[in-house]
């Protein structure tokens, strides 16, 4: 195999995995290709979102004379399905069964080289997998519970990617504001204050929150430490409780607002940005309005709005998809509208 393309799909550890990839197999000597000409298609799949998979089927389906991996989220019945149509999965946390799967003869780490690929993103995992279980989400699933990264090996991490001259570093995780330390305890307030402390010129970005798991001392952190980009991201998700309850998301928008108001009355300055569903099963115009409510209270800087698509294997799937695609879209179009507003406003 000489040429390649990776195909990349959902989130920022996504994006992440995909630079490192890309990285190993220029290592392993192919060229990255555009994807009519590539003999591998290495697929780094999302599968929050059955689109996202629908999109997998689409590749495998169009280039079926390619060698094609999939990486990244990829529930069990997906993998048992995407087997029975010749295409292997990868999983990146063995690295070493690239080996196998590609016949590769090759004697050089496969972990050794995805390592050295960090440098070429300016993005650091800090923690990896999720404890929560959105019934919309299947990530609790695909990428397993929390596990928090060593403090030090973070901050060794930055401190590289400073020297290389990057700018702005984003820091990544699922819910990245229960980052914990095992064994020393440090949690993201803290490590805040560690990077801040290294010279250079740069900011640290991090993302996503879960509302529930913000702490005082993490906007504090965010309000006052200069290296500290002045944005949080908070995803709402809905602004109607019964729908919350309904998505197992474990707060009510009286309390996601609370935040907010601290995030505000610490420093102004912060942007706040959010993800939002419409179309959920069963929300009805009553809780779209509600939702409407808190993005003209919030003003959120951006809100990526994602229309409801049943995903099997998450526990929404049962709920179906009442809701129209039309619907689905009109509310979206009131959100995009209402951010599209307030951000004209805020430059004005
Ligand atoms: S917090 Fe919810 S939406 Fe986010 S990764 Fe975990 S399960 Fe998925």
């Amino acid at each position: 195999m000489k040429n390649f393309y990776v195909n990349i799909l959902g989130c920022q550890q996504n994006e992440h995995d995909g630079v490192r990839i890309k990285y190993l197999l220029e290592k392993l000597g192919m060229v990255e290709t555009d994807r009519k000409s590539a003999d591998l298609i290495v697929i780094v799949a999302c599968s929050v979102r059955q689109t996202a998979v629908d999109r997998v089927f689409g590749v495998i389906r169009n280039f079926k004379d390619k060698k094609i991996l999939v990486a990244g989220c990829v529930l069990d019945s997906d993998k048992t399905k995407f087997e029975k149509r010749g295409v292997k999965f990868w999983d990146i946390n063995k690295p070493e069964t690239l080996k196998r799967l590609l016949k590769i003869r090759s004697k050089q780490s496969i972990a050794a080289l995805m390592r050295q690929g960090e440098r070429f993103s300016s993005s650091v995992p800090i923690m990896f997998g999720c404890n929560n279980f959105c019934t919309y989400c299947a990530t609790a699933f695909t990428r397993g519970r929390e596990r928090s990264r060593k403090f030090e090996e973070i901050v060794k991490d930055v401190e590289k990617l400073v020297c290389a001259g990057y700018k702005e570093i984003l820091l990544l995780g699922q819910t990245i504001n229960s980052y914990k330390d095992n064994e020393t305890g440090q949690r993201l307030d803290d490590l805040f204050k560690r990077l801040n402390e290294i010279d250079g010129d740069f900011v640290i970005s991090f993302t996503s929150n879960h509302p529930k798991d913000m702490t005082d001392k993490i906007i504090r952190a965010v309000s006052d430490l200069p290296k500290i980009k002045k944005e949080i991201h908070l995803p709402l998700q809905s602004g109607s409780d019964t729908i919350l309850k309904a998505m197992n998301r474990p707060y009510s928008v009286k309390q996601y607002l609370e935040v907010i108001k601290k995030i505000k009355n610490a420093n102004n300055n912060i942007a706040i940005t959010t993800d939002v569903i419409v179309g959920f099963p069963g929300e009805s115009e009553q809780d779209f309005q509600r939702t409407v409510k808190v993005f003209q209270s919030v003003g959120y800087r951006t809100a990526y709005i994602n229309k409801y698509s049943p995903r099997p294997g998450t526990a929404a799937f049962k709920l179906g998809d009442p809701i129209p695609w039309e619907e689905k879209q009109r509310r979206w179009r009131i959100l995009n509208d209402i951010v599209r507003n307030s951000t004209q406003r805020s430059r004005q």
